[in-house]
Parts: structure tokens; C-alpha cells; sequence
């Protein structure tokens, strides 16, 4: 058995008996996410530094708070516990005392998202399921159609047109079956979520799935470890359905509780500045759903967020704050994270360091503070959002005349740089 305790709507309030229902019977579907709370009594009781120190070095190691029947649990150890890298030159650029990159683009499939789709299809799994689905703008699915094939499931996948060319491949090479849908995400999340009910598929979309956002919560139950004796100020996130901060929240404020750490960081969510309904709805406590703008991260481009509440709530409970940033802001992300740390993220992932740095001149973080950046997704899953940020080569003739011609340019360049 998993130690869950209860389902609580995060609408109403109201308790459900774990299993009983993905959502909240009397607020629906739309509004009536489900939270699942554990037994924390219980999981203190194994769950400790020393019974950590040697379990397997993967998410699965928090296997007491994870909503899985033990024998369902799975031991291997290719997703999650990913490098968590100080970077002071870029802690330098953003103003910041210390700043650390969780580089979760190193997960098996190149994103946060596995954390959660691993859950999901072990969950699947538990239930007796074979086929799963989802709706992604991207990194869910990639992700899903990778956890689905290493454990023998079939998925199905429903995309919106705006997936780039990196994630779609993925998806065909492990082999799921993609919908591409001629309209939104919003179009191609309906659809999914009235296929599973018709197909009797498993639904792995995030936010009205509660058992998603507990393998989210593994990104903050790691960092809570991994900086156990150097407490961050801020942990920063960026934002689009609103199930990664709420669920990163969830990891630190469950190992606070259960006494691994006496600390829990303030949440500094990161929307794009044209697409911010969550950021919005931190002051009006409703979501405005005719949200039509747009950005260039696209795993962040979500007009009609479905986990508001919870990210909403990841914000203020933690006394923390919601920043906007451009996508002029972003690129200069991507490309700072790349050259000052070696870190490639995708445009999404570095709207979390666009951030801090716009969190700095706003006075929102200080610059005392100590900072992480969640890097959500690896660049390479969208070569056109990265050349957009970064530029050009020099095109140049087999001939060494132009090498020196572009390193003398170069090298100007900088001289006037340095002085202005
Ligand atoms: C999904 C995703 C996010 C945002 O997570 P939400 O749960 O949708 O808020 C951020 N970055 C990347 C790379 C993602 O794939």
C-alpha cells in the first residue's frame, strides 16, 4: 500500500479516500484539481537521511512519498537525482550573491517532465492500464512516449502545432502514436481528455491528474537534500500549466515536514510576459481565461493554465512572487546560460534565469540572495529557439586570411565593449 492519507479539492476543500476519483466529484473537472496529502508520520519514520544514504540515486529513492503501491514502485535509477551546478559567473551577470542550476535536462528524455510521466505510467501500471495518453505542448509528451516504451505501454499522443521539430521526433522514435491537432493546446487537451474517457485510456495530463505533480514534487524533495546544509533563498520555476512550481513547493514543504530539512525556500514563478494568466491571477484570485498572447518558449505558452490554483498557491505560500519576462529576455537567457555555465537550455528552461535576473531589477529577490534556477528542459529539443537566441556562424572560405580577419574583429569588439 502507498502511504497516501486523502485527495483534497483545492477548490472546496472537501477530502476524498485515495482512488476514488481523479477530480473533485462536485467541482469538476475545470476547477477541481485534486491534491493527494501522505501520512507524513508514517514516511518520517523510514524515510531519513540515513535510509537515503543508500537508496537508489534516482527519484524513486522518496519512494514512501510517492502515490505508488510499493511493489509498484520502480527501483531503477535513469530519471531524476540530476547535477545540481553552482554558477557563480552567471550568479555575477544576474546580480545574485549565489545561484545554482538544476539541471534536470539531463533526464532521460531531456526534461523536467519525466519525473511526472514516470509516476504516471507506473501508476498506469498499478491500475492495470496499457495505454496511456496525453496532451502536450511538447515535453510531457516526448517524455511520456519515452517512460510508455521503456515500460511496454502504448501511447497515444495529442500536439498542438506550435511542437518544435526536436520533440516531435522524439516522440515518433519511441514510437507513439501522435495526434497533431489544427488548433491550440486548449483544442488538443479537450480532445485528449474526451478520448481517454471514450478509449478508456490512462490520462496523463498533468493537472487534472494528481498523481503527476507527486513526481514533480521529486525536484524539490532533491533540492531540499542536495542543499540541505546551504539553504536557498529562492528557487525559481517557470510557469505554464502551473503543476512543476506547484509541485516542486510540495517537495520542500514534505521534507520540511518530515524533518529532513528546518528550511523551505520562497517560490519565484516565471511566466512569459504575454502569456501570464497565473501571474495575473496571484492578484485578482480568479484565472481570466481569454488569454490570447503569445511567446516564443513554448513549453510556457499556456493562455488557459488547468493547475492554476496550485501555482498560485506554491507563490504565496511560500512567500514568494511571480515575475514576467519578454522573450527578448529569454534569449539573452539562453545565451548566457550557455556561455557562462555550459548548460544549454531550452528557451522555457532559461526563462527561469531571465527570471531572476528581471526578480534582481525589480527588487523582488536581492542581491544578497541565493538562488536556483529549475532548468526545465534541454536545448537541443528546439534548435530553432536556440539559433534564434544565438546567432549566426561565421560563414567563411577554406582560407586562414579570415579566421585572422574575424578573431582581429573580435577582438576590437571586446576592446570597445570593455570600455563602454
Ligand atoms: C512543462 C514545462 C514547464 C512548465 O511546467 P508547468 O507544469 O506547465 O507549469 C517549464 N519548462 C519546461 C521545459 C517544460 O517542459
Amino acid at each position: 500500500m502507498s502511504l497516501i492519507s486523502e485527495m483534497v479539492c483545492v477548490q472546496c476543500g472537501s477530502g476524498h479516500a485515495p482512488g476514488t476519483a481523479m477530480t473533485c466529484p462536485t467541482c469538476g473537472p475545470d476547477e477541481g484539481i485534486l491534491e493527494i496529502r501522505f501520512d507524513l508520520n508514517r514516511a518520517r519514520s523510514t524515510l531519513t537521511l540515513d535510509t537515503l544514504r543508500s537508496r537508489t540515486l534516482s527519484h524513486w529513492r522518496y519512494r514512501e512519498l510517492l502515490p505508488l503501491d510499493a511493489s509498484h514502485c520502480p527501483q531503477d535509477g535513469h530519471i531524476g537525482w540530476t547535477p545540481l551546478i553552482e554558477s557563480p559567473r552567471l550568479a555575477q551577470a544576474l546580480g545574485v550573491r549565489r545561484l545554482w542550476l538544476k539541471d534536470d535536462g539531463r533526464n532521460a528524455s531531456g526534461s523536467f517532465k519525466d519525473r511526472a510521466s514516470s509516476v504516471g505510467v507506473a501508476h498506469a501500471m498499478q491500475l492495470g492500464f496499457s495505454t496511456i495518453a496525453c496532451a502536450s505542448t511538447g515535453n510531457a509528451a516526448s517524455s511520456l512516449a519515452h517512460c510508455a516504451a521503456a515500460a511496454g505501454l502504448q501511447a497515444n499522443i495529442f500536439v498542438s502545432r506550435i511542437i518544435p521539430d526536436g520533440k516531435l521526433a522524439q516522440l515518433l522514435a519511441y514510437g507513439a502514436r501522435v495526434f497533431k491537432i489544427e488548433g491550440t493546446y486548449a483544442d488538443a487537451y479537450d480532445l485528449c481528455t474526451r478520448a481517454c474517457r471514450e478509449l478508456g485510456w490512462y490520462n496523463r495530463n498533468c493537472a487534472i491528474n494528481p498523481y503527476l505533480v507527486e513526481g514533480k514534487k521529486t525536484g524539490g524533495m532533491e533540492l531540499a537534500e542536495q542543499l540541505r546544509d546551504d539553504p536557498p533563498d529562492w528557487v525559481a520555476c517557470s510557469v505554464g500549466d502551473g503543476c512543476s512550481i506547484a509541485g516542486v513547493h510540495k517537495g520542500f514543504v514534505e521534507m520540511h515536514d518530515i524533518g529532513i530539512t528546518d528550511w523551505t525556500p520562497s517560490m519565484l514563478g516565471v511566466q512569459a510576459e504575454h502569456v501570464a494568466p497565473i501571474a495575473d491571477a496571484v492578484h485578482s484570485g480568479q484565472l481570466d481565461r481569454s488569454g490570447d498572447g503569445d511567446t516564443y518558449a513554448d513549453s510556457i505558452n499556456v493562455p488557459v493554465p488547468r493547475n492554476w490554483r496550485k501555482a498560485v498557491n506554491a507563490v504565496t505560500r511560500s512567500n514568494g512572487a511571480y515575475v514576467r519576462v519578454s522573450d527578448e529576455q529569454i534569449k539573452r537567457a539562453v545565451r548566457e546560460t550557455g556561455q557562462l555555465t555550459g548548460v544549454f537550455a531550452e528557451p522555457a528552461a532559461a526563462a527561469a534565469v531571465a527570471g531572476v535576473a528581471e526578480a534582481v531589477a525589480s527588487g523582488v529577490v536581492d542581491r544578497d540572495a541565493s538562488v536556483v534556477a529549475m532548468i526545465t528542459g534541454n536545448g537541443l529539443k528546439d534548435i530553432r529557439g536556440a539559433i534564434d537566441a544565438v546567432g549566426q556562424p561565421f560563414v567563411i572560405p577554406p582560407d586562414l586570411k579570415h579566421v585572422h580577419d574575424i578573431v582581429q574583429q573580435s577582438a576590437s569588439q571586446d576592446h570597445a565593449n570593455t570600455r563602454t
